[in-house]
């Protein structure tokens, strides 16, 4: 160990990026002292009472789903992105790519995925077989101006996420990391631009500190607000990046039912009139259930996930607007006031509105959704009014969206589909990194979602063992 430090490493957040980051060091540097913190919870001991309750109890000091080991991966639906062998580019999954090249992303995936069999993934992978099916699908989209993305997926389903990584976390404990859960590092300790550690609070409100000439920032898009505030305070160099607003959208499986079995997930990208903003789909559930997330300062989100053996009669997916405010100082805050106004409507929850009512000007009462043919997944969203608190732009661009999906999939567009708000994605801070994901301080490096390096459990994961090889070059 370096002269003068009680670790050789310290890891904040324990979700894909880091774990997988702690996983690849016991590989290539069994020697090394590393000290994992992590915010929330064991994997085994994260419980969401949503489902019991009916509702979310805002839970404190942080939200099950997003933290704890494993991060947003524990409840997340494990829908692992693989690549199409003859791609000469990657679509999905952030920027990992544009820093390691694309073949050696394509090796590294391949190396994450193996990771992720040998602790239990199913070895079947869906969106492979029926090409002749997606490709008449593909040309149906091409003729509306729509783009669709297919590449294969394994999906693990929420239950068997979070067995996996549960698994992942004994390796790591049986193998020499030290893990402090329920532990939040508060801030970095830097000296002469290098990075000499961190101070975090223990479980017990316990101010202390840990010293080590290497620290790695994994903390997700959960823990984006306060990089942000890090990359202020120690004048980390970082920049706004493109910002994701969108909601959430519920319609019958018997609708997405050759979409969902062909493709498992298809990836469709439009830019509709007027303004042609991107517009996409993302991260669809077949037969899946519509769930939240609660953020810092307690802002609630929509998401989605797919469980393997508990299944419902709906499919749902995100349809997010890609907004470039890269002139803004504080993207997010544009985003967290959309969630804001839009949490204010719902009583502190998620709004849900039938896409009819949306477009007819007029909000949802609770029995309208008792009688509508679309019944919600998500039983604590309150029936309101989503265009009360989404901007005009972000409004048009989604319900323009809609039109153009119903050309491609009739019946996407039906008065009973359900849309539910809001859905955000908070990686709009960028961290200037190296090859080495080093940041502008010395030592200090930063992986995963919340530095705005990736986007989903594959690259988050692939960008922690990455940086393992890469950290001692
Ligand atoms: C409901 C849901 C479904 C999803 N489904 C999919 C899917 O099917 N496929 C897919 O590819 N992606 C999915 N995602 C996204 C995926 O989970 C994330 O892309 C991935 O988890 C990012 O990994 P990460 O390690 O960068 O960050 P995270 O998983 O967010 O982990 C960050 C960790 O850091 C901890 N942390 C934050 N700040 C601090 C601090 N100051 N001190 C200590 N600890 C801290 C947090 O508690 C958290 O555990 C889903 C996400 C959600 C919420």
């Amino acid at each position: 160990m370096s002269k003068g430090y009680c670790y050789d490493v310290i890891v904040v957040g324990g979700g894909p990026a880091g774990a997988f980051f702690a996983y690849e060091m016991i590989q290539k540097h069994p020697e090394k002292k590393i000290l994992l913190i992590e915010r929330g919870k064991r994997v085994e001991n994260r419980i969401c009472p949503e489902k019991k309750e009916g509702k979310c109890l805002k839970c404190r000091p942080h939200c099950n789903i997003t933290n704890g080991f494993s991060g947003a991966g524990a409840f997340s639906d494990g829908k692992l992105s693989l690549y199409n062998p003859e791609d000469d580019d990657f679509y999905v999954g952030g920027n990992l790519h544009k820093y390691v090249g694309v073949d050696e992303t394509k090796k590294l995936v391949d190396y994450t995925d193996e990771v992720y069999l040998k602790f239990g993934a199913t070895d079947k992978k869906e969106g492979v077989k029926n090409r002749s099916k997606v490709a008449k699908i593909r040309k149906t989209a091409e003729n509306v101006g729509v783009e669709l993305i297919n590449i294969p997926i394994r999906h693990l389903g929420t239950d068997k996420a979070h067995d996996l990584y549960r698994k992942i976390e004994e390796y790591l404990e049986k193998n020499g990391i030290t893990i402090l859960f329920e532990s939040e590092v508060t801030d970095l300790i830097v000296e002469n631009n290098k990075v000499k550690g961190v101070m975090y609070c223990t479980k017990s409100g316990e101010n202390t500190c840990a010293q080590a000439p290497k620290v790695i920032i994994a903390v997700g898009r959960v823990g984006a607000d306060w990089l942000l505030n890090m990359c202020a305070k120690h004048n980390i160099k970082s920049s706004p990046a493109v910002i994701d607003v969108g909601v959430r959208y519920e319609l019958p499986d018997e609708v997405m039912s050759e979409i969902n079995e062909y493709l498992y997930e298809g990836k469709f990208i439009g830019k509709p009139n007027p303004f042609n903003d991107k517009v996409r789909t993302f991260c669809q559930n077949p037969s899946g259930f519509v769930s939240t997330e609660v953020y810092d300062g307690g802002l609630t989100l929509v998401n989605g996930h797919s469980a393997k053996d508990e299944k419902s009669q709906n499919t749902n997916l995100a349809l997010l607007v890609s907004m470039n405010l890269r002139d803004v100082a504080d993207p997010m805050e544009y985003s967290r006031n959309i969630a804001r106004n839009m949490n204010a409507l719902g009583g502190g929850n998620v709004l849900v509105q039938r896409l009819a009512d949306l477009k007819a000007g007029k909000r949802t009462w609770e029995d309208e959704l008792k009688s509508n043919s679309v019944e919600p997944t998500l039983k604590s969203a309150m029936a309101g009014d989503v265009s009360l608190a989404m901007p005009y732009r972000e409004m048009t661009d989604i319900l323009m969206f809609i039109d153009l999906m119903d050309k491609i999939i009739p019946g996407f567009a039906n008065p009973d589909n359900l849309i539910y708000g809001p859905e955000l994605k908070f990686y709009s801070n960028k961290v200037d990194l190296s090859k080495s994901f080093e940041t502008s301080i010395e030592g200090l490096h930063a992986i995963g979602d919340g530095c705005g390096l990736t986007r989903g459990l594959m690259m988050a994961s692939a960008s922690g063992i990455q940086l393992a090889r890469k950290l001692y070059d």
